[in-house]
């Protein structure tokens, strides 16, 4: 249901919780489960009836717009969530700097086929690929989707611009795996460029880093499906020829970033619950919907919680990374910065899926937390947002925490049209459905405050050889080697 209108809400809150949605904001205290359930009503009606995410959502996009990791507008963007978190009166929130190595600039890149015909191409550079060192001109060879990493390669890709087919363009194990073989084997058969064929509608061209991060081995380039249908029905009377310049450029050390953190103090601070999203993102749009809305949603929780005066049995923590489009480097920052207090966490939620229609939560695997987790989001039912998902990826800054055992979630949604958007032109602040913004902040606040104030914790944190079956059993143990090449987590 993608409408929600007011009075339905008033009369599901009521009818819930016992309570009607107060008209000003008193103390709410732990205690009692009435006043739980009247701190959730509360919460849940605040939530629905205020306008903050999708306000400080505009200004994210509107007036910083897309913030790549280490870039100005990155900065700028984690400068504006300190000042919110300041203005919602969390005198504790603050930066937590690390770095990335390198830092990445991204230039234009421009492509013209010269011969057989001259003709523009729409295309895009991949995010941490090298640029070309200026205008080259190469031919085109097309290998189609015979390229998984492994099996050899055509003498003809060696100083061309490689056509290349990867299937889906979506963040499965198998594409992000792919693309990483495949571009290191098609730079050490020499190609000049990989031009991944986008699987995007409209000529719509993709974008990530994930597996690229920290330096591409050549220039990686999304070229628009119609753009390669083009070249391909050229290649089928001759050679073609391109002119390419890809202007990108790498820092000559390592680059500052931050992520913001904010606690509301529980009365027991010995244990913890997370909220996290992102606020990096890419730059061909605005990073609406990956992740600056949900960004705006955990802060509109932190505001509302801070706002009703609640404090929760355990501390409720906001952490908004930055780095996560290159390889969760703002997260892993994080765990490895409070190593010494990730026993104390109770739980992690992440929410990067685009704030679609929630569903409720990703379990990564933790059959273990299941019942547990039902009753604890039970409060989410009449917000259609109480069931448990068992599956598990490396999507997303859960990655960071799952690794290390911590109990980890994310908010499950309806797919939608995601995975066009994702990373695309298109993900833009008029595009996201400010109803479904409220409805997110109501669901992310009443489960932090769930797990907060909950007797027990949903499950306890797994010991590194319990880790390592969990990733196996998911299907996650060669991905897991791919991202964790050097030092492993655990
Ligand atoms: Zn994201």
């Amino acid at each position: 249901m993608r409408s929600f209108p007011f009075l339905v809400l008033i009369l599901l809150v009521k009818s819930v919780f016992g309570q009607a949605v107060p008209s000003s904001a008193p103390d709410v205290a732990t205690g009692s489960k009435d006043k739980q359930e009247d701190g959730v009503a509360r919460i849940v009606g605040y939530a629905m009836t205020s306008g903050g995410a999708s306000s400080f959502l505009e200004t994210l996009t509107d007036r910083i717009g897309g913030r790549i990791t280490g870039s100005p507008e990155c900065k700028a963007a984690a400068d504006l969530i300190l000042q919110h978190l300041k203005d919602a009166g969390f005198e504790n929130a603050q930066f937590e700097e690390y770095t990335i190595n390198p830092g990445w600039q991204h230039g234009p890149a421009t492509g013209e086929v010269i011969s057989p015909v001259r003709r523009g191409l729409y295309l895009a550079s991949y995010g941490w690929a090298p640029g070309t060192q200026g205008p080259i001109e190469v031919p085109v060879a097309d290998i189609a989707g015979t390229g998984d990493g492994h099996s050899p390669l055509p003498g003809k890709v060696r100083g061309a611009a490689v056509l290349a087919d990867l299937g889906s363009n979506g963040l499965s194990t198998n594409y992000v795996a792919t693309r990483h073989l495949l571009a290191r084997q098609l730079a050490n058969a020499g190609a000049a460029a990989m031009f991944i064929v986008s699987d995007k509608p409209d000529r719509m061209l993709y974008t990530s880093a994930f597996l690229i991060y920290p330096r591409g081995p050549l220039p990686i380039i999304s070229i628009a499906k119609e753009d390669a249908a083009f070249l391909r029905r050229l290649l089928a009377h001759g050679p073609v020829t391109i002119r390419l310049n890809v202007q990108n450029s790498f820092s000559a050390g390592p680059v500052p970033e931050r992520n913001v953190v904010a606690d509301l103090v529980g009365k027991d601070p010995s244990e913890m619950v997370l909220l996290t999203a992102h606020f990096d993102s890419w730059d061909a749009a605005q990073g609406a919907n990956d992740d600056g809305a949900e960004v705006a949603t955990v802060l509109e929780a932190a505001r509302i919680l801070k706002m009703l005066k609640i404090q929760p049995r355990h501390t409720i923590r906001f952490v908004f990374f930055s780095g996560e489009e290159q390889s969760d480097l703002g997260s892993r920052a994080y765990v490895a910065q409070h190593r010494q207090e990730l026993d104390k966490i109770r739980a992690v939620f992440n929410t990067d899926a685009g704030v679609q229609v929630p569903l409720g939560f990703k379990l990564y695997g933790r059959t273990d937390l299941e019942a547990a987790t039902r009753k604890l989001i039970s409060p989410l039912a009449p917000l259609g947002a109480d069931r448990v998902f068992t599956d598990a990826d490396f999507d997303s800054d859960e990655e960071s925490f799952m690794v290390v055992g911590v109990p980890t979630y994310s908010l499950a949604v309806e797919p939608e049209d995601y995975y066009v958007r994702h990373h695309t032109i298109v993900d833009t602040f008029e595009r996201i459905d400010p109803r479904m913004l409220r409805l997110h902040t109501a669901v992310l606040a009443t489960v932090a405050h769930s797990f907060a104030n909950a007797d027990e914790r949903p499950g306890r944190r797994l010991s590194p050889p319990e880790v390592k079956d969990l990733l196996r059993r998911t299907g996650l143990e060669s991905l897991y080697e791919l991202d964790y090449p050097d030092a492993k987590p655990y």
